[in-house]
């Protein structure tokens, strides 16, 4: 994909860093041309496999949160104590580690059901799939 407006050909514009729920399109800020953007997409036009590959881009993060708080007791253990101290405490560990991920976990959940939710209602919306059938993005049965 293009990183910069087909149009105009000056703006940028930002990669995403994942594959998204959204407007599959962007609007350049320059000359207003609208493109396509196939990173981003309404739920309820991905594919399964699209929507099963966003579920699992999304759920890595609590994952990281969780491998990054370990980290972080690692650190806090050799500045602090030159030798493992917390990260001898499973008790600590499992909560620590378990917090970040359930309260991450949490957080990218709600923000999942949200994006769902708000590409739902934009795919609802007639003016919207006129938009998007003449991008080419909806055929004519849809
Ligand atoms: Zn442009």
């Amino acid at each position: 994909m293009t990183n910069r407006c087909p149009s105009c050909r000056k703006v940028r514009i930002p990669r995403p860093r994942e594959i998204g729920v959204g407007e599959p399109f962007v609007k350049c800020r320059k000359c207003g041309t609208i493109f396509v953007w196939s990173r981003r997409n309404e739920w309820g036009l991905m594919t399964a496999a699209e929507q099963s590959k966003y579920i699992r881009e999304m759920l890595m993060c609590p994952l990281w949160w969780g491998a990054a708080s370990v980290a972080i007791l690692c650190a806090v253990d050799w500045w602090r104590f030159g030798a493992l101290h917390y990260l001898r405490q499973p008790l600590l560990v499992l909560s620590v580690v378990g917090g970040s991920i359930v309260l991450c976990g949490l957080v990218i959940v709600a923000k999942m059901r949200r994006d769902i939710r708000r590409s739902a209602r934009r795919l609802a919306d007639p003016q919207y799939r006129d938009q998007l059938h003449k991008l080419g993005i909806l055929k004519d049965a849809e």
